[in-house]
């Protein structure tokens, strides 16, 4: 995982009059891990020297080490722009509070309203728990709490705390939405177990290890990132692959480890084309394909039921925990899983699993105002630092990501 990237201070993204010096010890709290902190001011110290960074990292430590000096901008004469910096103030106060109960907070985990700045970073993973225990995976599956939790912790490491968008917070932001959508569209009647479940590890995985950055920067400055993924989808690529290694990584990570093979390589499958499926790049054919399938009048058509409890039940001799590949108690013959079908997903759950991340991704917009407008706030700050890179190294400003052009926003 790679690291760096200096800490700005938002305010001065928004070119804040007066305010910035006042306001750093307020925002200091956004970057909630300390030592990646102090590692990115390191970095932002001396980014010359440190070519083992990314190409992003190195443009955005840049930036933030120039933006100290630039001179303060008259930026606020767009309303619209001034009322996201006042929310985006208030939303650090917010998260700088943290005052609340967690088990307060979790009563209305059920609402639209749910109020996730309420939460203290550290007990996001509770909350994550929480909502696969309601969806009932706890139960359904072969999940081990203490391996469940060494893999949320693992993934909420590897989110980057000074992205001010795509951090953890909106990878369970997102989770919360698809928990929420899933319930709204009775996904559970037409999605069996495994797509549940993969849906859900798709959206609390799907932006890991961020750098704030889009995928159109990546490429034109010839990120390592975009080499590797040859400019396809290289963020994505990149989000799927990281989930699929902090799986594989440990023993105490891999919740899969109890899956057969078979089911083991379809929670992957399902993985990486739900996790595919948030590239905006995509978004019009995945729409294609929904106005096809409305179009038909065939009934939705479901994947095979999952059950690896019945399937215990029905063989007698599948162990708790036990896989394809595992040995007996005396260790001298390997156990075999009794045969059940691979599993399999058809056209209408797969599509139905893309619809449901794209919804949930960026579902804020629809929230109530107080969340909606922090999010665009958080959101905007981030495309100001991509702007102000961008200016920085001498390209074209991207659109939206002109701080000192509010009034473009569009
Ligand atoms: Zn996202």
């Amino acid at each position: 995982m790679s690291t760096s990237v200096a800490g700005s201070c938002p305010s001065q993204a928004f070119g804040a009059p007066s305010k910035s010096s006042s306001r750093q010890a307020q925002i200091s709290p956004i970057y909630e891990d300390s030592a990646r902190r102090a590692e990115a001011e390191q970095a932002g110290a001396d980014v010359t020297v440190q070519t083992q960074h990314s190409q992003a990292d190195l443009l955005q430590a840049d930036s933030h080490k120039c933006r100290g000096t630039r001179p303060v901008q008259v930026l606020l004469n767009h309303a619209q722009t001034w009322e996201l910096m006042q929310e985006e103030e208030e939303t650090l106060k917010a998260i700088n509070a943290n005052n609340k109960d967690l088990h307060e907070v979790l009563k209305g985990l059920k609402s639209w309203s749910f109020d996730i700045f309420d939460i203290k970073k550290d007990d996001l993973p509770k909350m994550v728990e929480r909502i696969f225990h309601d969806i009932g995976l706890f139960e359904a599956l072969p999940l081990d709490a203490s391996k469940f939790f060494g893999f949320v912790n693992s993934i909420m490491g590897q989110y980057r705390a000074h992205v001010p968008y795509h951090n953890f917070r909106h990878a369970c932001d997102v989770l919360h939405a698809t928990y929420l959508l899933l319930t709204l569209v009775e996904g559970q009647k037409m999605l069996n177990t495994l797509e549940v479940f993969a849906l859900l590890l798709a959206a609390l995985c799907h932006d890991v290890d961020h750098p704030g950055v889009n995928n159109a920067f990546l490429s034109i400055t010839n990120d390592p990132l975009a080499i590797r993924y040859n400019d396809l989808s290289i963020l994505e690529s990149h989000h799927a692959s990281t989930t699929i290694k902090t799986l594989l990584a440990y023993e105490s990570t891999n919740i899969l480890a109890p899956f057969s093979e078979a089911e083991q390589r379809h929670i992957r499958k399902l993985l990486v084309e739900i996790i595919l499926a948030t590239d905006m790049d995509h978004h019009f054919k995945i729409i294609e394909m929904l106005k096809s399938r409305s179009s038909d009048s065939n009934p939705f058509e479901c994947s095979p039921p999952y059950s690896m409890l019945d399937s215990r039940h029905n063989s007698g001799t599948f162990p708790e925990g036990a896989s394809s590949s595992s040995q007996s108690s005396s260790g001298s013959q390997t156990t075999v899983v009794p045969s059940r079908p691979s599993p399999s997903s058809t056209k209408d759950a797969t599509l139905l699993l893309k619809m449901l991340i794209k919804c949930a991704d960026i579902s804020n917009v629809m929230k109530p105002f107080f969340l909606s407008k922090r999010w665009a706030a958080l959101l905007l700050t981030e495309w100001f630092r991509q702007g102000d890179a961008e200016k920085k190294i001498g390209l074209p400003v991207s659109k939206n990501m002109d701080s000192e052009n509010p009034v473009a926003l569009q």
